[in-house]
């Protein structure tokens, strides 16, 4: 008996490899275009990490030409989620990435190398197990967990190395013989791969990102087809990235460490290995040290988390970039104007480590993305918001006329406001501009004058005297200021700074006055444009 009679054995209807490696042929791509892939297992939960990675993934088969698909690693069986795979590919689609080829729904794919779902790969994992098997590279293992924890205890105890590897691999050097009756009495076993590394032995390596690198050879012993008949992750990583002819593994550095095995199973199998690029895990602060961030602790974790709260897409992938390539702050000052895909991502110029995740300038970044929006733009964006999360702020978005005029003020110019970070805001933001939200009896915070007399004496002569819709922003603005002389009040504020005893307030104080009064807040964008929106007879009415 030989080897091959075990591996016949094991998988006797397992295929010949070569019928694999005719059906999925190298890909027929131009020169230098890369395959890459998103290999999620079915949470259904995206981690903003992800959406990180499969950003970085997605531009660079969009920037070579290439190929950029979705896998599920679905053999641990004990992780899967009800729908999980559509919930995957609808909250990528939120942030504008789509596969070329990979599943679809739960149970299909598109694309000439699927199946893209791990559980309806078995038969190929057979396939190539067996053939290692058939040439004495991998090799059923009997052990059972009492003797794996005896095996532990015995190399913790002697300060060694733990694992299942050289002289402790109690099972790999069975004779065929042995190996076949143990099967025959229907003893339980895994397939592992009969590692032919040393420990001692160095190889080199480059990462994309981290790098050149040296590991210690793998001679560990892994498993590669658990005792439920499904492989492992790294021996279906192998297999699958070989038969889907993935040129470039873009995946969490959680991963990093295990590269030397990678590269075994490879050159075992006799695959070229791909290249392979490490993704800094994303951090946060907390207090003063950093930590992953947390998909129990952080909502922000979550890529829904954005659509809920409305920060737009672009906004978040604009500080993703942010974050991947120092030079993109540089590049957006230079191009405000320029759409994202336009700039030219280098994944060999991220950061190494720990990339630093920070709310407060993912929204001061999300600021400057809505300033360049029209307002039309924006308009349809928070009304597609609102018609999924506020009910309330979509029936006040119905006037779209109107609406687009709110929108509009102080928007369109060189200087464009930057008050919204995100479409849950919106609504807080224009209250004051709807009448029927308008609360005119509310009492409200004023400024520096808030002597009831004083402010019904300037808003009254504000009406009677200088209020007029028709006229332009200058005029308006130099009749604020004749308002505040003829009240006794300085008509500059530069003038009120140099004698500051002259005068009980200045022409802000009064404009303030006015503003409250019709707004019902201190601070807001462009007083003259509000007034002109909101119209005569509100205007009139309100100060009224
Ligand atoms: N299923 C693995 C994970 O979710 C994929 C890693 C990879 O991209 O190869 O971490």
């Amino acid at each position: 008996m030989d080897y091959k009679d075990l591996a016949n054995l094991i998988f006797p209807d397992a295929k010949d490899i070569s019928y694999y490696e005719e059906k999925y042929p190298e890909r027929n791509l131009p020169e230098g275009a890369v395959v890459t892939r998103y290999a999620p297992s079915p949470t259904g939960f995206v981690h903003i990490g992800s959406l990180f990675q499969v950003l970085v993934s997605s531009m660079m088969a969009k920037k070579t030409g290439g190929v950029n698909f979705l896998r599920i690693e679905d053999t641990d069986q004990k992780r899967e989620v009800e729908g999980a795979i559509v919930s995957v590919i609808n909250s990528l689609k939120d942030f504008g990435i789509e596969f070329d080829e990979g599943m679809v729904n739960e149970e299909e794919g598109k694309g000439n190398y699927g199946p893209y779902k791990q559980s309806q790969r078995k038969e190929i994992y057979e396939a190539y197990a067996k053939y290692l098997i058939a040439q004495g590279k991998a090799y059923p293992c009997f052990a059972s967990p009492e003797e794996l924890e005896e095996l532990r205890a015995k190399q913790e105890a002697a300060k060694l190395r733990t694992g299942y590897y050289g002289v402790w691999a109690k099972y790999r050097n069975l004779s065929v013989e042995e190996a076949v009756e143990k099967i025959k009495n229907g003893e339980q076993y895994v397939i592992r791969l009969k590692s032919p590394g040393n420990e001692e032995k160095k190889i080199k390596h480059k990462d994309v990102i981290k790098g050149n690198v040296e590991f210690p050879e793998n001679d560990q012993d892994i498993i590669i087809i658990k005792g439920d008949g499904l492989p492992t992750y790294h021996f279906a990583h192998a297999v699958d990235d070989h038969l889907m002819r993935t040129t470039l593994v873009v995946r969490g550095e959680e991963w990093f460490s295990s590269v030397p095995t990678h590269l075994q199973l490879f050159y075992v199998l006799g695959f070229k290995p791909p290249k392979y690029a490490h993704i800094p895990t994303i951090m946060k602060m907390d207090g003063e040290s950093k930590r992953k961030l947390s998909k129990r602790k952080d909502a922000e974790a979550a890529v829904d988390y954005y659509t809920e709260e409305g920060i737009p897409k672009e906004s978040v992938l604009e500080y993703l970039l942010n974050i991947a390539n120092s030079n993109f702050e540089i590049w957006r000052k230079q191009n405000p104007d320029k759409n994202i895909s336009e700039f030219d991502f280098q994944i060999n110029k991220m950061g190494v480590s720990g990339a630093l995740f920070d709310m407060v300038k993912m929204l001061d970044v999300s600021k400057n993305v809505i300033s360049r929006m029209s307002a039309e733009d924006i308009y349809n964006k928070v009304n597609e918001w609102a018609q999924n999360y506020d009910n309330e702020l979509f029936e006040m978005l119905k006037d779209k006329e109107y609406s687009l005029k709110v929108f509009g003020i102080e928007r369109g110019n060189s200087k464009p406001r930057k008050d919204i970070s995100k479409w849950s805001e919106v609504k807080d933001n224009i209250l004051y501009m709807y009448n029927d939200k308008f609360d005119k009896n509310a009492e409200y915070e004023y400024g520096k004058i808030s002597d009831k007399k004083e402010i019904d004496k300037i808003v009254k002569l504000y009406i009677e005297k200088y209020f007029d819709i028709n006229d332009d922003k200058q005029t308006w603005f130099d009749k604020m200021k004749d308002l505040a002389e003829e009240l006794g009040y300085a008509r500059e504020v530069k003038m009120f700074k140099t004698e500051p005893d002259k005068w009980p307030g200045h022409v802000g104080d009064i404009s303030t006055v006015i503003r409250v009064s019709l707004t019902g807040r201190q601070n807001t964008p462009d007083l003259y444009e509000i007034m002109q929106v909101l119209g005569k007879d509100t205007v009139v009415e309100r100060l009224s």
